[in-house]
């Protein structure tokens, strides 16, 4: 069933209207919506059970990000973080995007990379022969490592031999994972096939675990955004677009920018790898590497003008995402943020993670090279620090609108803005009970 990413004026819903508008425009249950979501998805019987010395769970907001089409589909997608404007940020840039026609993503098959290290090898270019010559072999032994994945359609299709120097041996199997992340089953493929290496390598066998550099497994995600789309209350779209191609280049200049122009693609990755309880440890280490792949660390995402005068962006990055097994097993919320976002493979999450990563990109560099970032992201953050001096309910917000119009987003506002608030009010009733 083909839903819309798009409804207007989401954000001023009370949350009980958002968790029934969301049920309407997709496939759950609300009772089951509020029930799962409600308590942040996972008990803490199940916590105990999922890894050790469990105290009880810790919840973070799980919000919505709306406007993706992704190769010309709506997703409404999960998003789990902390740092306020990510959302609101992702959202809008989406819309932007989705004027241009929406996301257009390719991906590689899901294949991950089992390393195999053997150290002390007599002789790396015979050694490499002899693996090369046993290859079928090989191939058939981690397969039988992994009956459940073959009959899924998955299974180890190469064997590659790396020679790191002295007497360094790394034998890579590259294992299709299908709609796993991957990591235990390809922990398995290596440990099993180590003897028989050990034995046509004549060195002594190290280390046996996937790597995170998933290099074969990439999605490359492409966006068109007509110019007048980026303009701002005082910029103009073409100013804008400019704005966002010299902020491009000065991260494809300079490790420094590139370092926090990628921070602002996994604010958007990260909060939908963590929704649907994928391992985000293993996404941050295989995107730095594959930013630092030339040796030069590098933008994942850059952003030219194009013929047309439209901004268009491109982001690559490998995402080793899975829709089954690992913490999908345990955790009751990522499962419903999975059937919120209906993927039907571990690829097209991929797609819908890094679509929300690019736009990410663009929100922050088109209010970088326009107002300035602190200017949406404090409104947004006015309303914490409402929370943190000690606002509650309807306070929250009239005390969030009185930092933002002073400009002054900080805790001593907020208590002398809390106190004046609630001495209005104390002043109010009490003339209402003196009549
Ligand atoms: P997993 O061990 O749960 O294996 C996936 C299971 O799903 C397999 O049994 C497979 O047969 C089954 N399956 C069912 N339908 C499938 C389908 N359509 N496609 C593929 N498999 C299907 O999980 P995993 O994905 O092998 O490993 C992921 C876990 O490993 C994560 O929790 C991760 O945190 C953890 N881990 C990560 C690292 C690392 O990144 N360095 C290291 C070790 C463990």
């Amino acid at each position: 069933m083909s839903h819309t990413s798009r409804i207007p004026g989401f954000y001023k819903l009370p949350v009980e209207a958002r968790r029934r508008a969301v049920a309407e425009a997709s496939d759950l249950d609300l009772v089951e919506l509020a029930r799962t979501v409600g308590h942040g998805g996972l008990d803490v019987a199940t916590a105990d059970k999922t890894v050790e010395n469990v105290l009880g769970t810790y919840a973070l907001p799980l919000a919505v990000g709306l406007n993706v089409r992704m190769n010309r589909r709506d997703y409404l997608v999960p998003m789990v973080v902390e740092e306020p404007s990510v959302v609101a940020a992702a959202s809008n840039a989406a819309r932007m995007i989705r004027e241009g026609g929406g996301f257009e993503v390719t991906w590689d098959e899901p294949v991950m990379i089992a390393q195999v290290q053997f150290w002390d090898v007599p002789d790396a270019a015979l050694a490499a022969a002899r693996v090369w010559g046993a290859r079928a072999e090989l191939l058939r032994l981690a397969d039988r490592a992994t009956p459940s994945l073959v009959e899924r359609g998955g299974g180890a299709r190469d064997v590659e031999v790396r020679d790191l120097g002295e007497g360094l041996l790394v034998v890579h199997v590259l294992v299709d994972v299908r709609d796993a992340m991957g990591a235990n089953l390809v922990n398995t493929v290596a440990e099993a096939l180590a003897p028989t290496l050990a034995a046509l390598t004549g060195g002594r066998t190290g280390l046996r675990i996937l790597s995170n550099l998933c290099d074969r497994r990439c999605v490359r995600v492409s966006a068109r955004v007509p110019a007048a789309a980026l303009a701002t209350e005082d910029t103009a779209g073409e100013l804008v677009r400019d704005g966002v191609v010299l902020a491009s280049r000065f991260a494809e200049r300079d490790p420094y920018r590139a370092a926090t122009h990628n921070k602002g693609i996994m604010n958007g990755v990260d909060a939908v790898v963590l929704a649907t309880g994928n391992d985000w440890r293993a996404v941050e280490a295989g995107a730095h590497a594959w930013a630092a792949r030339s040796g030069r660390y590098a933008p994942l995402a850059v952003w030219r003008r194009g013929d047309d005068g439209d901004l268009h962006g491109e982001l690559a990055l490998p995402l080793a995402l899975g829709v089954v097994g690992g913490t999908l097993r345990v955790h009751p919320g990522a499962r419903l943020a999975l059937r919120l976002l209906a993927v039907d493979s571990a690829q097209e999450l991929a797609g819908v993670a890094a679509s929300v990563g690019l736009a990410s990109n663009l929100a922050a560099l088109r209010a970088l090279s326009t107002c300035g970032i602190q200017k949406g992201h404090m409104a947004l953050h006015a309303r914490s620090v409402a929370q943190a001096a000690g606002a509650h309910g309807p306070e929250v917000e009239e005390v969030a609108q009185v930092l933002h119009t002073r400009g002054e987003v900080t805790m001593d506002a907020a208590r002398r803005a809390l106190a004046a608030l609630r001495g209005a009010r104390s002043r109010v009733a009490e003339c209402f009970a003196a009549k």
